[in-house]
């Protein structure tokens, strides 16, 4: 008989590089060895600004474990991890709000970082990016405003208007994470005239202590509250000397683009991570508890809740990982992201909302975690671009290539 020709290689290739496998082993330790016993030190894990010696405590592991900063290049103290691997590190501290956090890998701080990386002169890379790496301040990005529907960049309205060499800032923005307590925040205002449309916009670094910044008031949200919160801010004939302008005039939409793509494809990955923990209590939960003589686990409409939350993980998965390969390898990757981040967001929702109904009451008691993931979950949906927004964005890029009159496949993840 003839020996079977050997099969052509594939050029995919899913492996995790040896010295990636390492550092994730790495950051499981510290997930299971360190986060996890911390988080009964946590009064109110809806409240961590007031449990913040134990983020702090955390922050000391994941130095010592070398783990910290894994997001900035060695010279800024970390591991130069790309997209990719920070993925894969995100998804194993997605199962606890500390872990990112600990890491020192978590927005609002991670996706500056990178901003100030890409944009900041020496100055303010001094000044602003070395504490922010050693983790000695916090800061916060200021784009949304109560008085504007703010998925719409076009609608802001906060000014930066030059007055010799300061620009004078007047707005007001709101759900700005983490803006209790920041040192700095990243503002985004219009220093042009409308008609410059997306050119017209500039970031623009604006210490917050500074006379004329006001925290007004921090709403509740349901849900985890982030340390520091998701406050309104008022911006009243805010001085700040033009050095603190990021990059050029109008550039700003362009800069803050750089974090955009790192900062959706980690939080799906957190997100991934945390539906995974919530479908390891719910086959738990249904192997233990019994009705109708028999587990949980035996009644078939239950299998399928199983068996849908984990082709929703699966499928998320390998959506992001492949979006975050795509980065790594310079291909264009706006339309991945925005359907990853989409169909994670709405996935995290669908794990949450079948573990809810299998816990039954206990799945609604805001003392365990299920119902808090759940309201996580509903968020996730909102921010970093709504749903309905990231679908028009999809559905945009796909007419386009029909109007072409060829095939759709490239605005539908083709794999070529
Ligand atoms: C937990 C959390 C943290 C946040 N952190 C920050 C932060 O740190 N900094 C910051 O600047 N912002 C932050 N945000 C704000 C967030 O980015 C905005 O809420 C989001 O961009 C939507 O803007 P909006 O709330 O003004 O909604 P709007 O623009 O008023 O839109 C409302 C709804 O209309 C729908 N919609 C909008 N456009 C379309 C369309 N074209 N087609 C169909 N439907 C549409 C969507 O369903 C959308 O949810 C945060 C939000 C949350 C929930």
């Amino acid at each position: 008989m003839e020996p079977a020709a050997p099969a052509i290689p594939g050029a995919i290739d899913f492996t995790v590089p040896p010295r990636l496998q390492e550092l994730l082993g790495r950051v499981r330790a510290y997930v299971a060895e360190d986060v996890l016993p911390a988080e009964r030190e946590v009064a109110d894990p809806t409240d961590l600004l007031a449990s913040w010696p134990v983020v702090e405590g955390l922050r000391d592991r994941a130095r010592e474990r070398g783990i910290f900063t894994p997001h900035l290049p060695e010279e800024w103290g970390g591991l130069g991890i790309g997209v990719l691997g920070m993925s894969l590190i995100s998804q194993v501290c997605g199962v606890s709000g500390l872990a990112s956090l600990g890491l020192h890998a978590m927005a609002p701080d991670e996706g500056n970082m990178h901003i100030l990386l890409h944009a900041g002169s020496p100055g303010q890379l001094e000044r602003w990016l070395r504490p922010l790496a050693e983790g000695r301040i916090r800061s916060c990005f200021a784009m949304t405003e109560p008085d504007v529907a703010s998925s719409d960049p076009l609608n802001l309205e906060t000014t930066a208007l030059r007055d010799g060499d300061e620009y004078v800032l007047n707005g007001r923005k709101w759900f700005i994470t983490g803006a209790e307590g920041a040192a700095f925040s990243i503002v985004v205002a219009r220093t042009g005239e409308p008609d410059l449309k997306h050119r017209a916009y500039s970031l623009i670094i604006v210490p917050c202590d500074t006379p004329g910044w006001s925290v007004v008031r921090d709403p509740g949200i349901i849900g985890a509250h982030f340390p520091g919160g998701h406050p309104e801010i008022e911006l009243r004939e805010v001085r700040v000397p033009v050095e603190n302008l990021l990059g050029e005039e109008g550039a700003g939409f362009r800069i803050a683009q750089v974090r955009l793509a790192a900062g959706r494809l980690a939080h799906a990955m957190r997100w991934i991570g945390v539906a995974q923990r919530a479908l390891d209590l719910t086959a738990q939960r249904m192997l233990e508890r019994r009705t109708f003589g028999r587990e949980l686990a035996r009644h078939q409409a239950l299998q399928f809740f199983l068996a849908d939350s984990a082709m929703d993980l699966y499928a998320s998965r390998l959506m992001v990982l492949h979006t975050a390969w795509k980065v790594e390898q310079g291909l264009p990757h706006r339309q991945e992201v925005a359907m990853a981040k989409t169909f994670v967001s709405e996935a995290f929702g669908r794990v949450m909302d079948r573990a809810v109904q299998v816990f039954g009451s206990h799945g609604i008691a805001t003392d365990e975690p299920i119902a808090r993931w759940y309201a996580d979950a509903r968020a996730a949906r909102i921010y970093d671009g709504a749903s309905e927004v990231h679908r028009m964005v999809i559905a945009r890029e796909l007419l386009e290539l029909a109007a072409q009159g060829g095939s759709t496949a490239g605005a539908c993840g083709d794999l070529g």
